[in-house]
């Protein structure tokens, strides 16, 4: 009698408050709804060897970036506080929108379009999450708790200090990581100045560290695989990123079914797969690959390592469990070629041509001249004419720059600045800056008007040339 019978008969279930389901609704929660906490036993098989051998250099790289330098500047800096990114060397400011934007966007395509020819490849290889779980944290736990038991169960009889160290070790590495994810946004200078000066100091700084290396605690010691089952936004959106023919990791059912417990005899009415539960066992996530493709596989190739050992133990060929697509599973024809890797690899080269060549049209600053307020023109004591005007400038590289105006076209023209320390412009920002044009009286006559230019230049010699049309008497 299931639990849902018992309650509807009146039986008594009082002294549980919640009911237990028939199966796990979550790998990572018991039928009664308690967190259920996974140790996955380990099985170093042939991808295991070379998922290892690049969580490894991978784990160098994510410490490394923020210390790398291009043409002066970081690789990578997401400066949030000055609104100030650096990607591959090159800052973008605020006012470079659409330039962001239109990265932002290629990586999304160029992460969609990985998604739909190699499924969860950045789960299973390269995401910092599953590289530093299962290469670093889940070995100290093994180190720590031991292996013996079933399901990478820990040793009987260890001392509570074996925990306190196992703690230790985390807190260590977890502020470590911390630092390192904490100089992607800060950069490393400033990090070190926080690392070395007193926290009474930095109180900010010090606070924004405590809680970053609280939260990676928590996220390695306790979240765990629910990040990658339960909160990672990239791990939901794969019901609509794969498709049929996409790579995943999967067991073959019409080679496995129907399963039948030991070694298996000439003429056994029984698939390949001995019922062996190492599948299960070696997963992270918690899942029975046997129940086909679920949201919960991050493609680790565990299944398929500990399967392939078992297959070559009872002497059957190996790839039950396998990288494979559902349409070869189902023996259906498979298709490289299909409307997905048409249209996003087209949609990318476009987005991504658009962002190159945004980048290299990149402006310098960006400049308007308007007419000041009050009176189009007034006339001086020397038998002058002047008009004032406001400059708009915006500074769009990533120094500060100050700049020079000369006017062309209008002959005795000159130029005069009301403040010339609002000629120095921080990077990304905008000033307005007054100005007063001065010709000699007749140059409008007739017309009333005159048309002539305005060359801006900045430091770095970029140029723009502006229409200045001048009034003054007819
Ligand atoms: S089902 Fe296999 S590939 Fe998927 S997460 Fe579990 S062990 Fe890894
Ligand atoms: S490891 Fe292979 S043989 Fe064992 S239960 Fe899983 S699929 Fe079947």
């Amino acid at each position: 009698m299931t639990a849902t019978e018992n309650q509807l008969n009146g039986s008594s279930q009082s002294e549980s408050h919640v009911l237990p389901t028939d199966e796990h609704v979550l790998s990572t929660l018991e039928r009664d709804g308690g967190r259920r906490w996974l140790s996955p036993l380990l099985s170093t098989g042939y991808w295991w060897h070379r998922r290892r051998m690049v969580a490894y250099v991978l784990m160098v790289v994510f410490v490394a970036i923020p210390h790398l330098r291009l043409g002066g500047k970081p690789l990578i800096l997401l400066d949030i506080a000055a609104r100030e990114f650096t990607i591959l060397g090159k800052t973008f400011l605020p006012t470079d929108t659409v330039l962001l934007a239109l990265l932002i966007l290629s990586v999304f395509i160029s992460i969609v379009l990985i998604t739909a020819l190699a499924g969860r490849a950045w789960c299973g290889w390269a995401c910092p999450q599953t590289v530093y779980m299962e290469y670093l944290f889940r070995p100290i736990d093994r180190f720590f708790d031991g292996v013996t038991g079933k399901g990478g169960r820990a040793k009987a009889g260890r001392s509570p200090l074996w925990q306190v160290a196992r703690i230790a070790v985390y807190v260590l590495l977890s502020m470590f990581l911390a630092h390192t994810f904490l100089a992607y946004f800060v950069g490393t200078e400033r990090l070190a100045l926080w690392v070395r000066s007193s926290p009474v100091e930095h109180p900010t700084a010090f606070i924004v560290m405590a809680v970053t290396t609280g939260a990676m605690l928590f996220d390695f010691l306790y979240f765990r695989e629910q990040m990658c089952t339960l909160a990672c936004p990239y791990g939901r959106f794969q019901s609509v990123m794969l498709d049929e023919q996409s790579l995943i990791v999967a067991y073959d059912p019409v080679r496995g079914e129907p399963r039948k417990k030991g070694k298996h005899r000439p003429g056994d009415a029984a698939g390949d797969c001995v019922d062996c539960n190492r599948c299960v066992v070696v997963c992270p996530t918690g899942i029975d690959i046997r129940q086909g493709l679920q949201m919960e596989c991050i493609n680790c190739t565990q299944c398929i390592d500990a399967c392939d050992d078992v297959m070559r133990r009872v002497g059957t060929p190996t790839g039950l469990i396998r990288y494979s697509s559902q349409n070869a599973i189902d023996r259906k024809p498979q298709r490289f070629l299909r409307a997905r890797t048409i249209i996003y690899p087209i949609i990318l080269v476009l987005v991504f041509s658009g962002f190159g060549y945004a980048l290299t049209t990149k402006r310098g600053f960006d400049a308007r001249l308007m007419r000041g307020k009050g009176a189009p023109f007034s006339m001086s004591t020397v038998g002058n004419v002047s008009n004032s005007f406001q400059i708009r400038l915006v500074n769009r590289t990533d120094q500060d720059q100050s700049y020079q105006f000369t006017i062309s076209g209008i002959e005795g023209a000159e130029l005069s600045i009301v403040d010339e320390q609002l000629l120095t412009i921080e990077p990304g920002g905008s000033r307005v800056v007054p100005v007063t044009v001065s010709f000699p009286v007749g140059l409008t006559a007739g017309d009333g008007n005159h048309l002539g230019e305005l060359e801006i230049r900045d430091d770095n010699d970029h140029q723009r040339i502006l229409s200045l049309r001048v009034l003054g008497p007819r």
